[in-house]
């Protein structure tokens, strides 16, 4: 069987779940990469049953996840960290949880993966329109949303099996104008995309592995619902 990695679930609401789930129908051992502030309840959640019946596969079976790792993807690794952010009580409960040290502990746990899903993203301007947009509104955006991207991909490649592929979400508001998609998020969704094509002929090359993404209709998630979506 395959195994995936799934970066970005911290309930069942939203694409990384409902992807996790379409994985496990079809036979792959699931991991997730939870954001370290929402660790505690989904864990929680999951431990006390909350998800259940989102768990039911269409053979009646349940989705396993068979681990849940503390991720925050704005991070590459633990210089990267601020002393606020350490120090904070919700991250410093958790451990190994910048992007190198994930793909560490995943490749320390499993060796390998098939699958890489990138299922985050996050504005913190994102109600403000563009022309409203601080710089660092904007810098957070493409932090949290594309870039994300390119660093997991770069440290799971090296554990990435040949052959084996990685999807991220996008969506249309970078492409055409969408009102109430502010905060540069319609720029990191163009610069997910164009990185797209960038990381499937570097990793293409470099590993066979496939790289796409998916352009997801209109869902709303916990992410949409904070934009009035
Ligand atoms: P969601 O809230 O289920 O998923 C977003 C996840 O990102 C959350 O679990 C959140 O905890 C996590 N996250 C935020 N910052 C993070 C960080 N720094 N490190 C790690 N995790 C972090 O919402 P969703 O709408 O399912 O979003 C998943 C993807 O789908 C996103 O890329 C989003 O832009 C994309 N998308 C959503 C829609 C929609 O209408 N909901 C449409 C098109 C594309």
């Amino acid at each position: 069987g395959k195994r995936a990695f799934i970066a970005g679930v911290a309930d069942d609401n939203g694409y990384g779940w409902a992807i996790a789930k379409a994985l496990a129908a079809a036979g792959a051992e699931i991991l997730v990469g939870t954001w370290v502030p929402a660790l505690n309840i989904f864990e929680s959640s999951l431990r006390r049953g909350k998800f259940d019946i989102s768990r039911i596969l269409p053979d009646g079976s349940m989705m396993e996840i068979t681990k849940v790792y503390p991720l925050d993807a704005v991070f590459d690794n633990p210089d990267d960290v601020p002393e606020d952010i350490k120090t904070n009580k919700r991250y410093a409960g958790s451990s190994k949880w910048t992007v190198q040290e994930v793909a560490e502990s995943v490749k320390e746990d499993f060796g390998s993966i098939d699958i890489l899903v990138h299922s985050l993203a996050n504005g913190p301007e994102v109600t403000k329109p563009l022309l409203e947009t601080s710089r660092n509104g904007y810098l957070a955006a493409i932090s949290a949303s594309s870039y994300s991207y390119v660093s997991l991909l770069k440290h799971f490649l090296p554990i990435l099996n040949p052959g084996g592929s990685s999807i991220s979400l996008t969506y249309i508001a970078s492409e055409r104008i969408i009102p109430g998609y502010g905060g540069g998020m319609s720029s990191a969704k163009a610069a997910l995309e164009s990185d797209t094509r960038v990381l499937a002929f570097e990793a293409g090359r470099k590993r066979k592995i496939r790289v796409n993404t998916i352009s997801a209709g209109p869902l709303r998630s916990r992410a949409a619902k904070a934009i009035g979506f």
